[in-house]
């Protein structure tokens, strides 16, 4: 099956109670078991079944289930935010004392989450150019995991997954990657090498703003050295599935960061449009950003406009696509209010990947926290607008950016 295809005949579709064309919304905090027996056994793995939504729920599991065969995955599961989803399958490896390799150019929330690991005394090692050679400077023997970004929200960098998963690889170190900003409609990250991959489902996924979570899908092609990963030791028995059984059993089940089964059910349809979406939003992306190109009082970014050092890697890497983020300067803050205010098609709100299309000014918003120093190593400016392109008709958001930015 092609991509939008499976969206909607993956074969957990035909697998709803009843025929349904859409999985129930099982909104209940517990499940009732036949016997004592029955409670006991599931409890111990003995049976499969639900007890209690914190652990599991037949309506979150549709969802895990079709966003797993979507990414070609071996068990996804889902969280209640996407941070929480980064968070989670971070410390479902680490241990005190562990060193970690980090892009420097992630999201603002993410930056914020990394600096908050360093207070439990893991060693987060943040690399400014993200790339193999550089990465590779950084590995030591306590190396857990490696994490970046396939396209940095906001910067715009993209990642080379397969050559810094090579790297990975050649250490026996996993590599996960936060492919929101892609989706899998620009790319199956696992098929280019990554081992475990997050989602923010808030953004493409979701793809209407109306549900905030997270997902964490894993490949299973770790076959984990367990004395390499001491925390994984005890699920030796599943070996490459350790990863995901301890996740289940253990770190997100404790932290208790579960999806609620109304929002799995919100998931699911926006899922089913996503390549619809995708393709509008990359279309529309691209088309503005050409567009705004040609404008001699701005600079922008966009992945796939020749003047990104990104341009080749994301032809390449995303069979020619470049997401539906554009970023623009606009010379000063003044201006970047000035311009914000008079669209009339852009809403201004923090979100990426909703049907609309949404402006932010991140140096004061989003990336509050973060110092100059690193607004300025992440292409933070200070007169810079984030653009995520929404569906709307691409003649009226050029003219509503044209009207907006005519007398700089
Ligand atoms: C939004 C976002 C996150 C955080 O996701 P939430 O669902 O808001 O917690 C993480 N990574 C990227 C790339 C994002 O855009």
């Amino acid at each position: 099956m092609e991509f939008n295809t499976r969206l909607l005949h993956g074969y957990e579709v035909s697998s709803y109670e009843h025929g349904a064309t859409q999985p129930a919304i099982n909104q209940s905090s517990s499940f009732a078991a036949k016997s004592a027996q029955e409670l006991e056994d599931i409890f111990n793995h003995r049976k499969p079944g639900c007890s209690y939504t914190r652990v599991a729920n037949p309506s979150v599991d549709a969802f895990e289930r079709r966003l797993c065969e979507i990414e070609d995955g071996a068990g996804a599961v889902s969280c209640s935010s996407g941070l929480a989803a980064i968070a989670i399958s971070i410390l479902n490896l680490v241990e005190t004392g562990d060193e970690i390799i980090v892009s420097s150019s992630l999201f603002g929330g993410s930056l914020e989450l990394f600096a908050e690991l360093k207070k439990y005394q893991i060693k987060v090692n943040f690399v400014r150019h993200f790339v193999a050679e550089e990465i590779e400077k950084f590995i030591t023997p306590k190396t857990k995991l490696i994490f970046g970004e396939i396209i940095t929200n906001t910067s715009l960098e993209v990642m080379d997954v397969d050559a810094i998963s090579r790297v990975a690889h050649k250490h026996d170190i996993p590599l996960i990657v936060d492919a929101t900003t892609a989706s899998p409609y620009l790319v199956q990250t696992i098929k280019i090498g990554a081992d475990i991959v997050v989602h923010s489902t808030s953004k493409y996924i979701n793809g209407f703003g109306n549900a905030i979570g997270g997902i964490i899908i894993d490949s299973g092609k770790v076959y984990w050295n367990f004395d390499k990963y001491p925390t994984l030791a005890s699920f030796r028995e599943f070996r490459n599935l350790a990863y995901l059984v301890k996740l289940r059993r253990e770190t997100w089940r404790n932290l208790g960061a579960c999806t609620s089964p109304f929002n799995s059910y919100l998931n699911i349809m926006g899922l089913e449009t996503l390549g619809l979406r995708m393709k509008t939003i990359c279309s529309n992306a691209y088309a503005l950003a050409s567009s705004l190109a040609s404008n001699p009082k701005v600079k922008v970014n966009y992945p796939t406009l020749e003047s990104s050092p990104f341009c080749e890697l994301a032809a390449r890497q995303f069979n020619g696509l470049g997401g539906g983020i554009v970023t623009l300067r606009v010379g000063s803050k003044e201006n970047a209010f000035k311009v914000m205010d008079r669209l009339k098609y852009a809403t201004i709100a923090t979100n990426i990947g909703d049907v609309r299309t949404l402006v932010i000014y991140p140096r004061t918003t989003i990336c509050r926290n973060l110092s100059s120093f690193e607004c300025n190593e992440n292409g933070i400016f200070d007169d810079l607008i984030r653009i995520s392109v929404g569906i709307e008709d691409q003649k009226d958001l050029i003219e509503d950016f044209n009207q907006a930015l005519a007398d700089l």
